[in-house]
């Protein structure tokens, strides 16, 4: 059934802007003409599929990749969504593989999905034009009968980092072949290796090089990454090399437009606005009624489920089949997303609701618009996310409904930040004590080590003599053994920092518990103590026991309206200064915590809506951490609850916007405000690195101190409340005058620098 076009895709952007919400940005992009570059010298089967399927030639950025990558050359190409980045890497492999069958490739995806994806669309090329590549994916999936196969003859080899970790690095003797002819090496969705995943990519990616030095091969690296502050920075640091980087697109791009929309106030006091799901889907719904084809994009699978619910209802009202628009989330089947995505390339689907699993590169077509509900933790996210409505010709648009989440609200009013020069950078720390020395370990494992070797640029005496005493390896002529029985990579997560890990179980249902994630250590105060409120996959379970001997935690489904904030009896002993300025450093740290109380928070409304107490012991944590002591007598005129409830207020507006600029989540860091700090003697702020040792985050805090006031001041400045709320200040600092003090003190603080 054809629609009868009602309101065209500009019509219903002058219609959002209508909305008695406010739509805070619209921006205009202009269409870009295609930049092609002549064709490179390429095995001819190459070229002729390439020209029969319509190829003009290679856009400037694919000559240019192929063009360094030819020569050797690391790359990282950082062109937006749909510019064709997946020929960047393919075509140099082919025709290394053209011309020289021996020639082996890898390719690695940092999800098991996205791989498969990019199986599908290699065999396409692969059989156009007929050059004979075995391409296979190795995975937790791939049959054992297969894995031999896959080990001989397998010519480009699709995986993901913690295959390569646990399965590939340590049984590199049946691979043999792979590592000997190993010419590239494609690491696509570089930006997704920062923090904790990143510092130990970093790490894998040393063994990997060890292991092809040992069998006389050296890869050329070709990365892909979405638009971050410092690709290439990100790109050397995980690859210990130069890289050369590749941003300039020659892919055409259609008119675009994009909208930030905040959904109107309806409480002033307590600074809440309309549920931004209903807005979404209202928003979502007015398209999909005019026939606009649209993808939304919602955080939890519960949101997937409740959006298209509402979708579906709004679709059968105005008379539209409801089947025209699918839901899209982990837990689907194969087979069942492949016919999402089939239906939305061939037009019979009119839209989809996704969580970020349609993020990446999944093919479905062109659609119209992207509705995005809520920021989804990162601008290069957002930036993905909408790029999925994008056309190489004619208008596209993307609509991003702001949530009540804090960071959410002060983004709404930062269209900047936005829109210009991505302020994400992405840090890693691969020599991070913890991460390094177990990543030794696996290395003496596949090889021993000899005495002076290094483990890329980083020296390896201390650890190895270390390894040594604790009788993990053992030295015999001038080598390092492992000696232990045990199988280091197995034991070693890649998304912690440390291996001890709370297991998260599941007991909801009688009979034997299921596990459903786990928490690590230090977090474990905060997340996990009896009765807290645990989310995971769009759920919420309570927590009824912590067992701290066996590691476990016993957990309930619950269907709740709140949260829990955990307060924590803090203790912080700086042991080391890196840097230091006469407000603000950074360095070493002792953070000992022990949970006291937690509260209960609605959500929505953030009202605390009870309590209860908490008896766990202290947890101990060494990390890195950037502090800021507020100078004597700033403002002289204050008295003492006010400087402390400014001082709150900081910590809490710190807590909000510091995770844009440190590009993590909020759980990686921990900010507490001391009024009276033992070691500096004078109130302070400490932004902590939620991890053991550190991933960077406290120094990236330091560099980006004078940004972080600025959007601290940005944050407070965009709360509609008028007196601090939980939102901006937080619970703990609202009421007293808690905007006005805050505001004073970064005031202050700006004033005196
Ligand atoms: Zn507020």
């Amino acid at each position: 059934m054809l629609l009868e076009k009602g309101k065209n895709l500009p019509q219903f952007l002058d219609w959002v802007e209508s909305l008695s919400g406010e739509v805070t940005a619209r921006r205009f992009f202009p269409a870009r003409e295609p930049q092609f570059a002549p064709w490179p010298e390429l095995d001819g089967r190459l070229k002729d599929y390439f020209v029969a399927s319509g190829m003009k030639g290679l856009f400037t950025h694919q000559e240019e990749t192929f063009r360094l990558a030819r020569a050797g050359k690391n790359v990282v190409v950082v062109t937006p969504t749909a510019s064709g980045k997946t020929l960047c890497y393919t075509l140099p492999v082919l025709e290394s593989i053209a011309r020289d069958e021996a020639s082996r490739a890898l390719f690695l995806f940092p999800t098991k999905a996205l791989s498969q994806d990019q199986l599908a669309s290699l065999y396409e090329t692969v059989t156009g034009c007929g050059i004979d590549v075995k391409t296979f994916t190795y995975d937790g999936d791939t049959p054992p009968a297969a894995r031999s196969k896959i080990r001989a003859a397998g010519q480009v080899v699709i995986t993901n980092p913690d295959m390569l970790h646990t399965a590939i690095l340590p049984h590199h003797t049946k691979w043999i072949k792979l590592f000997e002819n190993l010419r590239t090496v494609v690491i696509d969705e570089l930006h997704s290796y920062r923090g904790i995943f990143g510092s130990h990519m970093a790490n894998v990616l040393r063994r990997l090089k060890r292991i092809c030095a040992f069998y006389g091969s050296d890869p050329t690296f070709i990365c892909t990454s979405a638009t971050i502050a410092n690709p290439q920075e990100l790109a050397e640091g995980l690859l210990g090399e130069p890289v050369e980087i590749v941003a300039r697109s020659g892919a055409p791009l259609g008119e675009r437009q994009v909208l930030l929309y905040n959904p109107p106030v309806v409480n002033r006091q307590l600074g809440i606005r309309r549920s931004s799901l209903l807005e979404t889907s209202r928003i979502a719904g007015e398209a999909l009624a005019n026939g606009i084809s649209t993808i939304v994009f919602t955080r939890s699978r519960i949101n997937v489920e409740l959006l298209l619910t509402y979708l579906r209802r709004e679709l059968a009202r105005r008379g539209i089949a409801p089947d025209r628009i699918a839901g899209y989330r982990g837990g689907y089947l194969p087979n069942e997303r492949r016919a999402i995505e089939r239906g939305l390339r061939s037009g019979e689907l009119l839209g989809v609701v996704s969580t970020n699993a349609l993020e990446l590169g999944v093919d479905i077509g062109s659609l119209e618009l992207a509705v995005l509900h809520g920021y989804p933790g990162s601008i290069a996210s957002a930036r993905q996310q909408m790029g999925r409505a994008g056309r190489r010709q004619g208008l596209s648009a993307a609509v991003l409904v702001a949530s009540s989440l804090p960071l959410d609200q002060y983004l709404a009013y930062q269209p900047d930040t936005f829109f210009g020069g991505s302020p994400e950078r992405a840090r890693i720390s691969p020599d991070n004590l913890y991460i390094l020395v177990n990543h030794v370990k696996c290395g003496a494992f596949e090889l021993p080590f000899c005495e002076g070797e290094p483990f890329g640029k980083r020296e390896t005496e201390e650890i190895l003599t270390y390894l040594e005493q604790q009788e993990v390896l053992h030295r015999a002529g001038g080598r390092y053994h492992w000696q232990a029985d045990s199988f280091p990579a197995e034991r070693l997560s890649l998304r912690s920092a440390t291996s001890e890990n709370y297991v998260i179980l599941d007991v909801t249902e009688t009979g034997r518990p299921v596990v459903i994630g786990e928490v690590d250590r230090p977090s474990a105060p905060m997340l996990i103590h009896p009765e807290a409120i645990y989310f995971h996959g769009g759920k919420s379970y309570q927590v009824m026991e912590l067992d701290s001997e066996g590691m476990r935690c016993y957990v309930k489904e619950v269907d709740v309206d709140y949260y829990t904030d955990a307060d924590l009896a803090v203790r912080l002993e700086v042991i080391d200064e890196f840097e230091s300025d006469p407000d603000w450093g950074w360095g070493e740290v002792l953070l000992a915590a022990r949970p006291t109380v937690y509260k209960k928070i609605r959500l929505n409304t953030h009202e605390n809506v009870g309590y209860g107490h908490i008896h766990l012991g202290e947890e101990q944590m060494h990390t890195t951490a950037c502090r800021l002591c507020l100078p004597e007598g700033l403002i002289p005129a204050w008295k003492e609850d006010e400087k402390s409830t400014a001082l709150t207020g900081l910590a809490h507006l710190l807590r909000i916007t510091a995770p844009l600029y440190l590009m993590c989540d909020r759980g990686d860091i921990q900010v507490h405000s001391l009024v009276k700090d033992p070691h500096f003697g004078r109130p302070t702020i400490y932004v902590v690195d939620n991890f053991p040792g550190g991933v960077g985050l406290a120094e990236g805090a330091w560099q980006a101190r004078e940004t972080l006031l600025d959007s601290a001041r940005e944050a407070l400045r965009a709360c509609p409340c008028d007196d601090g709320c939980p939102a901006c200040v937080g619970v703990l600092a609202r009421g007293l005058g808690a905007k006005t003090a805050t505001g004073q003190l970064i005031d202050a603080l700006k004033a005196q620098r």
